[in-house]
């Protein structure tokens, strides 16, 4: 095995990979055993915050990518932030500063 860096968050990096890399590898056998492939289950790679806003206002959330430093809150799927868009009352915009690229932002 290669030589393994001596610092903790690098060996906790390094781990999470190769179980990444493991779990891959395991549904590549289930795939050429069964001839199925695997469903992965949607990410969750948004978040929105809520603003205060005055009452009889839209509610107004800004749209951040999951990892964007301004995000806070509960990780949502892109379903999630469909079903919160249909709720009458509310409004989501993009974040301006992790601007979720249009291909990811999901539309109603
Ligand atoms: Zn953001």
């Amino acid at each position: 095995m290669a030589e393994l860096p001596e610092d903790l968050p690098r060996l906790w990096t390094l781990r999470k990979y190769l179980l990444l890399q493991l779990a891959a590898v395991d549904r590549a056998i289930k795939q050429a055993e069964n001839g199925i492939t695997e469903q992965l289950p949607t990410l969750p790679r948004f978040a929105v915050a809520w603003r205060f806003t005055p009452a009889g206002t839209p509610r107004l959330g800004i749209l951040h990518t999951a990892d964007c430093w301004m995000a806070k809150g509960a990780r949502l799927t892109i379903r999630e932030v469909r079903e919160l868009r249909k709720h009458p009352g509310r409004r989501i915009e993009p974040c301006d500063t992790c601007d979720p690229g249009k291909e990811q932002r999901p539309t109603p």
